[in-house]
């Protein structure tokens, strides 16, 4: 095994995606399948779709085309505006793109002519976030406009909250979505199938009990992935909040002063943070840094404490809970280190699936995982939060 490593546990990305999926059920809500923080890797779309996610989104389209080319045939939607220089790529592979500019909408229209298709179109709608979005009432003139266009098949309408500004998905802002939703079928003749309200952001809004009005599709990525609702960052209840961890290896231990000495500028990444003389100090060195991960979006074990980071060095205290060079730690990462580890190629991604083999609760003290199998190891991570492997591999 490789270090550092994301290791992803699909059984439960399977468990958090099929719970939300029959929660939002009732509303008349369908999810759909987020896959851009796992850079569409098909493994984790496969088991999106096992849950019963009906469309895969993505923000890129290097990541639609790579479940693509796996062979999954689901309908994809690329969920930011096309670049004008990628429309050809986002017509061929993705099903349905979100929208903003008319231009974009026209070059899409002309790609799919060309290679003999149809492109669907969700129109975005500003509400107050400020990431990108049609203002409300220029939403009829775009529709009007796109709707001449030949090769175009306007989908619905979407909105994006909690993201850019931290505005959040409430009665107000999902009314006027719905609302627009009918002006577009009366005042444009349209059938508006898709009214999509947002992302993990607006789980407890339409989770409330509130009228979800005409809202039938929401974006869900954090959500399945960490368990987590992103306007408070606190689990929800009922999904596993550690489906994924990050693996790092220990290449320095020693006890040193807790405090620099000298004259002290800035660091390699501005100035550091003085921090409390606590004498001598436990301090191990992961072979992890900045590059691959941001090291604010980790959680260290219960006992140790991330004293910083550098480009390729993350220190910890680990005076309660002394380790070996060659061991190994576990954290629990944030969305943002989440997405920094997934596209650093430093890191090996691994996707578990379901063992057979149950394991038992006295397998959480491995102190090897030496031929065990993955997934009594991965109770040990999880529980334990440090592996001891033998130095000598
Ligand atoms: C990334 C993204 C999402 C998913 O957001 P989560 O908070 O991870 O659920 C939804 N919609 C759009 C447009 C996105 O770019």
């Amino acid at each position: 095994m490789t270090a550092p490593r994301l290791v992803v546990d699909l059984d439960k990305i399977h468990f958090n995606a099929s719970t939300l999926v029959s929660r939002l059920r009732p509303q008349g809500i369908s999810v759909t399948g987020v896959t851009k923080a796992c850079m569409g890797d098909p493994r984790f779309a496969k088991t999106l779709l096992r849950a019963g996610v009906k469309t895969l989104g993505d923000s890129r389209i290097e990541n639609i085309e790579t479940m693509r080319a796996d062979g999954i045939t689901a309908p994809m939607t690329l969920m930011r505006s096309p670049m004008p220089s990628q429309v050809d790529r986002v017509v061929r592979h993705a099903d349905i793109s979100f929208n903003t500019e008319l231009d974009v909408v026209t070059a899409l229209s002309n790609a799919a002519g060309q290679a003999g298709r149809r492109h669907g179109v969700v129109l975005m709608i500003e509400l107050g976030d400020l990431r990108e979005g049609i203002m409300p009432e220029n939403l009829e003139e775009v529709a009007r406009k796109a709707l001449c266009l030949p090769n175009i098949d306007i989908r619905g309408i979407g909105t994006n909250l909690a993201c850019l500004s931290g505005v959040s998905p409430d009665s107000r802002n999902m009314g006027e979505l719905s609302r627009l939703a009918d002006v577009l079928e009366n005042a444009c003749g349209l059938v508006t199938s898709i009214v999509s309200g947002g992302n993990s952001s607006n789980l407890q809004w339409a989770l409330s009990g509130a009228d979800t009005v005409r809202i039938n599709d929401l974006r869900l990525g954090e959500a399945i992935l960490l368990g987590l609702d992103p306007l408070e960052r606190l689990p929800i209840a009922g999904l596993h909040t550690d489906a994924v961890s990050l693996v790092a290896e220990v290449i320095e231990s020693k006890v040193k002063p807790s405090q620099p000495w000298g004259k002290i500028e800035q660091t390699a990444f501005g100035y550091a943070l003085e921090n409390v003389d606590l004498g001598t100090i436990g301090q191990s060195i992961l072979a992890i840094g900045r590059q691959d991960i941001d090291p604010e979006g980790l959680t260290p074990p219960k006992g140790i404490r991330l004293l910083g980071a550098s480009s390729d060095h993350l220190m910890l205290d680990t005076s309660a809970h002394p380790v070996k060079v060659g061991s190994e730690i576990a954290f629990q990462p944030n969305y943002s280190a989440l997405l920094r580890a997934m596209t650093s190629p430093f890191v090996t991604k691994e996707f578990m699936e379901a063992d057979k083999e149950k394991s038992s609760p006295t397998d959480f003290f491995l102190h090897s995982h030496a031929g065990k199998n993955l997934r009594q190891w991965q109770y040990g991570l999880n529980c334990l939060g440090v592996v001891e492997t033998s130095f000598a591999k």
